[in-house]
C-alpha cells in the first residue's frame, strides 16, 4: 500500500452530480476516480513507459483511494477519519470540548447502542449536561485523535462565482452566470494507492518523486482550478485502517473489545445467548448489487456472504443507521457521463450478531478491511472497517 498526502494549490470543485444548475455544491472528499484520472493524465503527459502505465493504472487489482482531509501538522500531515452516523452531539453547543473556542461546547457521543435499544425512541434523548437538557442533533464530518481528546476537521470552502463567454464575440455570456463552492487553497488531504504488489509500489513512489508531481482534479480545470501537489508519497506495510486503531491491537482483540462493550450495553438481550456482536462501517460510498443487478440500499447477512465469506449468511441484523444517495461520475474516455449509481452513503453503520466465537469471526472478516465489499473497489468505494471505535467512546468528548 502506498500513503499519499496532496495539498490544494488552487481552488478545487469536485461537483456531487454531473446535472447543471446555477450553484453547485462542492463535496468534502476526493472520490478514488478522480485520482485515478487525474495521476493518469500526468502520467501520459510525463510519457512514460506504456507498459509502467497498463500496471499502474489499467490492471484490475488496482486500488485507488478515496482522498479524505488531512490536518497540516510539524510531522506532516494527518489524516482525519470520518465519523460515523451514530455521532451526536448537543443542539444548542455543538461541537467538541475545546478550550480555544471561547465558549463552552458539550461533547459528541456515539448513539449506536441506543439506536439497537430503542429504534423510535431516541428522539427524546437529551443532552446529559448539567443543567443542558437541549435536544441532540446528528454530527457529521472528519475527526482526528485516538485517544480521549478529539478534534474535528473543517476543510476551508468558499465560493467563485463565474459567467460564460460568448465565443463569438468574447465578452460575458447573458445570462449565464455560475456559482461553485470551493475547497481553498492550502488544503491537505490523504488517503492509500494500492497496486498489490510492494515492488510496484516502490517503483511508483519513486517516479513520482521524481517528477514533483502536479496533477489536476474535478471541474474547472482549464480556467485556475484544481491544481494539487503531492506532499508526501511512500510505500507502506501499515494495516489500511491503521490511523484508527491502536497498531499493536489484533482483529481478534477488537472483536473481543466491541462484543463485551455492546452485551454490557444492551443488557438482558443477549444474557443466555452465546453469540458475538459486531459492526459493519463503511469509510466510503458503497456500491452493492442484488441477484437482478439492482442497487442495494443496505447491507444484508446475503451480502456479507456474498461478498466476504460464505458462513456470514447465518449473521442477524440488529439494526442499521444509513443513508443512500446517488453518484455520478464522468468517463473522460467517451466523454460522456457514467451511468448514475446508487451507493450505500460512506458513515453507514451495520450491527449484527453471529453464532460464533470471537476467533471464529475473526477469520470470517480476516480480509474485509484489506478488499472492501461491493462493486468498484478499485475506485475506492466500499472501504470497511469492523467495530468502528467511535462506538467505544461511550461518554461525551
Ligand atoms: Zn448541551
Amino acid at each position: 500500500m502506498i500513503i499519499i498526502k496532496l495539498e490544494t494549490k488552487e481552488p478545487l470543485h469536485l461537483s456531487a452530480s454531473y446535472t447543471v444548475s446555477t450553484y453547485s455544491p462542492c463535496i468534502e472528499y476526493i472520490p478514488g476516480s478522480a485520482l485515478r484520472g487525474g495521476m493518469a493524465k500526468k502520467f501520459l503527459q510525463e510519457d512514460q513507459n506504456q507498459e509502467d502505465f497498463e500496471r499502474f493504472f489499467l490492471d484490475d487489482h488496482v486500488r485507488f483511494g478515496p482522498l479524505w482531509p488531512a490536518q497540516n501538522s510539524p510531522q506532516g500531515a494527518i489524516g482525519a477519519i470520518l465519523l460515523p452516523m451514530t455521532a451526536y452531539t448537543c443542539k444548542r453547543y455543538p461541537g467538541v470540548y475545546s478550550s480555544k473556542t471561547g465558549y463552552t461546547k458539550h461533547g459528541i457521543r456515539d448513539m449506536l447502542f441506543e439506536f439497537i435499544k430503542e429504534p423510535t425512541g431516541t428522539s427524546s434523548l437529551n443532552c446529559s449536561e448539567q443543567d443542558c437538557e437541549a435536544p441532540l442533533t446528528r454530527q457529521t464530518g472528519y475527526y482526528i485523535g485516538q485517544e480521549a481528546h478529539m478534534e474535528l476537521i473543517e476543510l476551508d470552502k468558499r465560493v467563485i462565482t463565474s459567467t460564460a463567454i460568448d465565443d463569438q464575440t468574447q465578452t460575458a455570456a447573458p445570462e449565464q452566470l455560475f456559482t461553485l463552492q470551493v475547497i481553498e487553497e492550502g488544503q491537505m488531504f490523504w488517503g492509500q494507492i494500492e497496486f498489490g504488489d510492494p515492488d510496484l509500489e516502490e517503483m511508483f513512489c519513486q517516479l513520482c518523486c521524481e517528477t514533483g508531481i502536479q496533477i489536476r482534479l474535478g471541474a474547472g480545470t482549464s480556467r485556475g482550478l484544481g491544481l494539487m501537489e503531492v506532499k508526501d508519497i511512500y510505500p507502506s506495510d501499515n494495516h489500511p485502517n491503521y490511523n484508527l486503531f491502536s497498531v499493536t491491537q489484533s482483529l481478534l482483540e477488537r472483536i473481543q473489545e466491541f462484543d463485551s462493550v455492546a452485551k454490557m450495553e444492551l443488557g438482558d438481550r443477549f444474557a443466555n445467548q452465546t453469540c458475538t456482536c459486531f459492526s459493519l462501517d463503511l469509510l466510503s460510498d458503497c456500491l452493492l448489487l442484488d441477484e437482478f443487478l439492482q442497487y442495494k440500499i443496505r447491507i444484508e447477512p446475503s451480502d456479507l456472504a456474498r461478498y466476504i465469506h460464505p458462513d456470514l449468511s447465518r449473521a442477524a441484523p440488529l439494526g442499521q443507521v444509513c443513508t443512500s444517495q446517488f453518484v455520478d461520475g464522468w468517463n473522460n474516455l467517451h466523454c460522456l457521463p457514467r451511468e448514475t449509481s446508487v451507493a450505500i452513503s460512506a458513515g453507514s453503520v451495520f450491527f449484527y450478531c453471529i453464532d460464533v466465537p470471537p476467533q471464529e469471526l475473526a477469520n470470517l472478516l480476516g480480509q474485509v478491511e484489506y478488499r472492501g465489499i461491493g462493486e468498484r473497489t478499485q475506485d475506492g468505494f466500499g472501504r470497511v472497517t469492523i467495530n468502528h471505535p467511535f462506538h467505544l467512546k461511550r461518554e461525551q468528548r
